[in-house]
């Protein structure tokens, strides 16, 4: 789409669906999913190196702002995406979960970088060899540390499932199966 004053701004393109004259029908999910990937708020959840590859995503040249998630929240309850990058000790664990919890549905998180997927090279009595051990993860980056494209491939992969996603989905015994096995209710 071009403006007044002439710079182009990418447009989302819309969802499936059937259209004639002055009319456009599609289904809930559909909308649902194309408002929600275009807008997700990440936590950033940074405890080492990793997070210093996130500030550099955030800058002006790998902009994560052209996907619609400038809008960093610094509260559990005013974000979807956990984006965990850095060492997660064993201590961090309880609190980590926490986060998570105060998290609303629907959320999605991200475990950015070798420490936060598996510990990394950190295999000591201290660290948590994987955040997956406490909450559940949906797209891992690996890397030590990934570069800034891998942080946003990890991104857009978390778009394709933000888009995609059944909005019945975290209503489904399935997926309360899967959290109960976390211990979260
Ligand atoms: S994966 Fe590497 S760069 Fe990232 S927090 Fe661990 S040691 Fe640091």
């Amino acid at each position: 789409m071009e403006t007044a004053t002439g710079s182009t701004i990418a447009v989302a393109p819309k969802p499936e669906g059937i259209e004639g004259a002055g009319f456009f029908a599609t289904s809930l999910d559909k909308v649902v999913g194309l408002a929600r990937k275009n807008s997700i708020w990440p936590l950033p959840f940074a405890t080492s190196c990793c997070g210093i590859e996130f500030m550099a995503t955030m800058a002006s040249h790998y902009d994560l702002a052209r996907f619609g998630s400038e809008r960093l929240s610094f509260s559990p309850r005013q974000a979807d995406l956990l984006m965990v990058m850095g060492t997660i000790a064993k201590k961090m664990g309880p609190i980590l979960r926490q986060v998570y919890e105060q998290m609303a549905e629907p959320r999605w998180v991200i475990s950015v970088g070798a420490c936060a997927s598996s510990g990394g090279i950190f295999d000591t009595y201290s660290v948590l060899q994987g955040i997956d051990r406490i909450i559940p993860v949906d797209v891992y980056v690996p890397g030590c540390p990934p570069r800034p494209e891998q942080i946003i491939d990890g991104i857009l992969k978390i778009q394709h499932l933000v888009e995609t996603e059944s909005t019945r989905r975290r209503d489904s015994p399935e997926y309360k199966a899967m959290l109960n096995k976390y211990g979260i209710e």
